[in-house]
């Protein structure tokens, strides 16, 4: 018989005497209602960058889409597989989320390797570097200047933030919700280290520290 690993059985083990069991009304009642979250994230894969941790969110509350760098690819409706798209377009079409939020984060791998590419993929597909290639303009822009790797890569994450909230306006659904006023976009880094959240000004473009008081 195949088990989970340990770590994992414990850790619901746990959920269900703690977490499950004190809310197993609001559970049910999902159960029976069906979800309605107000607000979509969209996160890196990155195992310590989790939103309903940094959300501190209870089930029902966001709907998050996670793949590699927190990335939107440009609307194309060309009858290929698009996972990203499809969790967006249930998101603005069914579920009618007020908000959007693309969260990235500090030393992402899939940013390092878009800076970095490496002779050798990873695998023949070469998944991450195909995929990494959706920012692949900006990451050359930065090549060659006076940053630091670090300043770069830090550049970079906050950078592509703001084309990958760019990119959700070319959505059709997305664009015409937000002009409506029905639909808000954001863009955040969290820096995994100290926990700061930076929050992207729609004006501007810089990102911010939010008052918490
Ligand atoms: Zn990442």
């Amino acid at each position: 018989m195949t088990h989970l690993p340990e770590r994992l059985l414990a850790g619901y083990r746990n959920f269900m005497a703690g977490r499950y069991s004190a809310e197993s009304g609001r559970y049910r009642s999902l159960a029976k209602d069906g979800q309605s979250p107000q607000t979509m994230v969209i996160a890196c894969c990155d195992s310590r960058a989790a939103p309903e941790t940094i959300f501190d969110s209870g089930p029902g509350e966001l709907f998050v889409v996670r793949n590699v760098a927190n990335l939107v690819p440009p609307y194309a409706p060309d009858g290929q597989h698009h996972g990203t798209s499809a969790a967006l377009e249930f998101a603005v079409q069914s579920l009618k989320v007020k908000s959007i939020v693309v969260m990235g984060h500090g030393r992402c791998g899939g940013i390092g390797a878009a800076l970095n590419p490496s002779a050798e993929p990873l695998s023949p597909g070469d998944f991450i570097g195909k995929w990494m290639g959706l920012v692949a303009p900006a990451a050359e822009a930065l090549s060659g200047n006076q940053m630091t790797d670090a300043e770069r890569q830090t550049a970079l994450e906050r950078i592509s933030i703001r084309y990958q909230v760019a990119n959700l306006r070319s959505f059709p659904c997305v664009k015409i919700l937000e002009d409506k006023g029905r639909l808000t976009l954001h863009g955040a880094w969290f820096d995994i280290s100290n926990g700061e959240l930076w929050v992207m000004n729609p004006e501007t473009g810089d990102f911010e520290r939010p008052p918490l008081d």
